[in-house]
């Protein structure tokens, strides 16, 4: 384990951007990361857990603190579906792993960039599936004492792209987490797309809902594949946001009718499409400022054109939430995390 000073970030970020970290180290082990965490409260250092950088906008600053880049790898299918999956694994590995196993229950999250642990993190959800409904166990370190705990499902709080330990940064590094599965299970065939192209089929398999959705997701520019044309994103700048139903019967005249996939009700109210508002706020597909746009295929996918900074992707960001505000009285959340100092 070796202890790197002034550490450039921006490689390990799908967006290409980040400043250096004061230090950065990479653990393979849970050993490593013990010995890592051992350091960090010797040393009173910051620290910030990287898993495969698809989330985050890093600082031009950098970070001031230990950056731990987690590699630590591993999975074992156990019985009846139940696989243990180090958080260090790259989440579509995974996910192919599972779907050659016959094991359903994560076909539709192909292709979503990052790794295990930040899947976790951020509760990843795509194509009618959402990762927190098949975990069912997480084990942490905890950064303080460097103790290992074991989280239930209940224990992580899931809820839509958020969950305990993204309301707790910092406090618990991720290192193994258990999924239920369903052996020889059917794939989930519930968006519309998805549907609408199985439609009138033979029953599909898992492995063909897989190659789907990879393919739904290179014509949307939401995949990052050798093979693949990709962008320099951290793919959905903003949460989809809830709206009251006082609000969404004032946007309704906008939205159109529910076959259009613009709004989607949720027990916690109608979620709207941001795309949509941000594209009807004048961002559309391929909209140029400077070093940053949107993805010429997706309006919801901020991109840095080669040269931008954090502070550029952060300004055009906060434009487009005014406008959107100033238009459609909605406030939009980030679904990516701003780290370091902005
Ligand atoms: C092209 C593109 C498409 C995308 N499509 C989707 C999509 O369809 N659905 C979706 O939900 N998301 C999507 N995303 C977002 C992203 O892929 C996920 O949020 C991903 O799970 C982040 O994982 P990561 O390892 O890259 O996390 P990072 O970006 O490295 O980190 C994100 C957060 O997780 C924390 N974290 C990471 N690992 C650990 C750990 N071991 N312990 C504790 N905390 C940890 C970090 O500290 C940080 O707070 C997309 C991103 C891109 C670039």
């Amino acid at each position: 384990m070796e202890i790197i000073p002034n550490y450039i970030l921006s490689n390990l970020t799908t967006f290409k951007i980040g400043g250096p970290a004061d230090f950065f180290v990479s653990v393979i082990s849970v050993e490593e990361l013990k010995a890592a965490l051992k350091l960090v409260r010797e040393k009173s250092l910051e620290v910030f857990v990287l898993g495969n950088g698809s989330n985050v906008v890093i600082s031009d600053e950098g970070f001031r603190g230990l950056i731990i880049h987690n590699q630590i790898k591993g999975l074992e299918i156990e019985t009846e579906g139940v696989i243990t999956i180090m958080a260090g694994e790259n989440w579509d590995d995974v996910v192919a792993k599972s779907v050659a196993n016959n094991l359903a229950g994560i076909e539709c999250l192909s292709g979503v960039p990052g790794s295990a642990g930040g899947a976790v993190v951020q509760n990843i959800g795509a194509y009618g599936q959402t990762l927190g409904d098949v975990v069912t166990g997480v084990t942490a370190c905890q950064t303080d004492s460097g103790e290992s705990r074991v989280f239930s499902r209940t224990e992580c709080e899931f809820e839509y792209r958020s969950s305990f330990f993204k309301n707790n940064p910092g406090k618990y590094i991720l290192t193994a987490v258990k999924l239920q599965l369903k052996l020889n299970g059917e794939p989930t065939i519930s968006y519309a797309h998805v549907k609408k192209h199985f439609e009138n089929k033979a029953k599909p398999t898992l492995s063909a809902v897989r190659d789907f959705i990879i393919r739904l997701r290179a014509s949307k520019g939401y995949l990052i594949m050798s093979g693949y044309d990709s962008y320099n994103t951290a793919g959905s700048f903003f949460k989809n946001p809830i709206v009251g139903y006082e609000q969404f019967e004032q946007l309704k005249p906008i939205l159109g009718d529910a076959s259009l996939n613009r709004f989607w009700e949720t027990p916690k109210g109608v979620k709207i499409a941001a795309a949509y508002l941000t594209e009807q706020a004048g961002f559309a597909k391929g909209y140029v400022d400077g070093n940053v746009g949107i993805s010429p295929k997706h309006s919801l996918s901020i991109i840095n054109l080669g040269k931008a900074t954090a502070t550029e992707v952060k300004k055009f960001a906060d434009k487009i939430k005014k406008v959107v505000l100033a238009k459609f009285h909605v406030q939009l959340e980030e679904e990516i995390l701003y780290i370091g100092k902005f």
